[in-house]
């Protein structure tokens, strides 16, 4: 037997699961599949290693699908600031030039910008758990999680998709949701242009001593940027435990030979190497708890959209993570499908057809690009170790430090605080 939906959506992890919850009130038919089950919360655990730093309009997506306020409950951290800086060069001709890293540096403050803060950091495991709380509280909302899909037929103006349990599902939109190897695209010939960064992202587990830190930051160096960003709790060593210990996360960005270094260390070794390789702003670090590493890649798919079909979040695009933008990209991709789909259903149309879904691709593919293209401009203008280019950008960084107003701008449009955003991305 067939069960008929008005929308399927393939993968339920943080893009997929927040369109289901923001189509929910538009009363349609939703079915959600996904292969994994949903992650748990456990109070006073470690923090996971995937963690995200989520813009101020992602806070608010989230707020409006319902996910935030189980979010809250759970584990997040609120930075008010965030600063960018070059590291002196350790050898060649750039290490006898005066260490002007501390000038020439941009740092944007919540405050600067009316803000109470810039975003914060959660962990990804959450955010999903978070969201499939939101989707329980809708009886419009089929959860098939964890269930894996056998096969699709995505040809014809009803889409089928068998479950390995051998239930069949059909909806006239399918979405794929599914993640940077996407079945959906593949299913649907979609191609993709695909290229590998040079480095890759080796990310650690910490905790600090010191107070608690409310700063992001990057700094680059040769190899590529080392970041900082805080995690939410003071680390439980037990009732009479007085020490003031935090958690934060890592990411080392480096060729593939150093990483392979840095993965062979043992947690002692690394605390070492870590804190010297760090600028003098890192904390103390008390210990290394957990690591991993990810290859880096761009990938942006061919098209969005095909006749009841469409492609979000990273299954559309992947993004170098150096500014931590992926999952905020893919969120606003939910925030402006689920509004085209809403505006569509308020006006009698079909919440399918081929021209609402291109109105859709038309609004995101032009927001991805940019991104892409803003992020690129930072990993290969730092990459550069030509001694004018790094001289113009350490006044490049210095100067928009001290062009207040201007900065003020970019900060706000960056954070979603300011531009075109869908009703989704603004606060209620
Ligand atoms: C090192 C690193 C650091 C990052 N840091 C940040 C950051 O700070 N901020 C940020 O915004 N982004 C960051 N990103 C990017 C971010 O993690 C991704 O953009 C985000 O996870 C994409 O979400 P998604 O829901 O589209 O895909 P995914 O998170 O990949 O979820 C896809 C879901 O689909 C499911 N799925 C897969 N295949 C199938 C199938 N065949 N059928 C059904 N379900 C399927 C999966 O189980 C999963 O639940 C980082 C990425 C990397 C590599």
């Amino acid at each position: 037997m067939t069960n008929a939906y008005d929308v399927i959506i393939i993968g339920a992890g943080m893009v997929g699961a927040t369109i289901a919850c923001g189509l929910a009130p538009s009363q349609l038919k939703v079915a959600i599949v996904d292969p994994v089950a949903p992650p748990d919360f456990v109070a006073g655990e470690q923090p996971h290693i995937r963690v995200s730093a989520l813009s101020y309009a992602s806070e608010q997506i989230l707020r409006n699908v319902g996910a935030w306020k189980f979010l809250e409950q759970t584990r997040i951290c609120p930075y008010r600031h965030l600063a960018v800086n070059e590291l002196p060069a350790k050898d060649g001709i750039a290490a006898v030039l005066p260490d002007i890293s501390t000038w020439a540096r941009t740092r944007f403050s919540a405050s600067d910008i009316g803000q109470e803060h810039l975003g914060h950091i959660a962990e990804n495991d959450l955010i999903q758990h978070s969201l499939h709380q939101a989707m329980a509280e809708h009886g419009n909302i089929d959860i098939q999680c964890p269930q894996r899909v056998a096969s699709m037929d995505l040809d014809g103006p009803s889409k089928q998709v068998t479950l390995e349990d051998g239930s069949v599902l059909s909806a006239p939109l399918i979405i794929g949701a599914d993640g940077a190897r996407s079945q959906v695209r593949a299913e649907a010939s979609i191609g993709q242009y695909k290229e590998q960064y040079e480095q890759h992202a080796f990310v650690a587990t910490v905790t600090y001593s010191g107070s608690a830190q409310d700063i992001t930051w990057q700094s680059f160096t040769e190899h590529g940027p080392l970041a900082f960003l805080p995690l939410a709790g003071k680390v439980n060593g037990g009732p009479d435990d007085s020490r003031d210990r935090h958690y934060g996360s890592l990411v080392w960005y480096d060729y593939a030979g150093s990483i392979d270094k840095l993965s062979g260390l043992s947690t002692t070794e690394l605390r070492k190497v870590i804190q010297a390789a760090y600028p003098a702003t890192l904390p103390p670090l008390v210990e290394v708890h957990q690591t991993a590493r990810f290859p880096l890649f761009k990938s942006h798919a061919n098209q969005y959209v095909k006749p009841g079909i469409a492609l979000v979040g990273d299954a559309a695009h992947t993004i170098n993570p150096l500014a931590g933008q992926g999952v905020n990209l893919g969120l606003m991709d939910a925030a402006v499908l689920v509004e085209t789909i809403s505006k569509a259903l308020v006006s009698g149309s079909d919440h399918f057809s081929i021209e609402l879904l291109r109105s859709y691709e038309k609004k995101r593919r032009i927001a991805n690009a940019s991104m892409m293209s803003i992020m690129d401009a930072f990993y290969y203008g730092f990459e550069n170790k030509h001694l004018p280019v790094r001289v113009a950008r350490n006044l490049g960084l210095g100067l928009a430090q001290r062009l207040g107003f201007a900065k003020n701008k970019v900060m706000k449009y960056a954070t979603g605080v300011s531009g075109d955003l869908p009703r989704l991305a603004k606060p209620a």
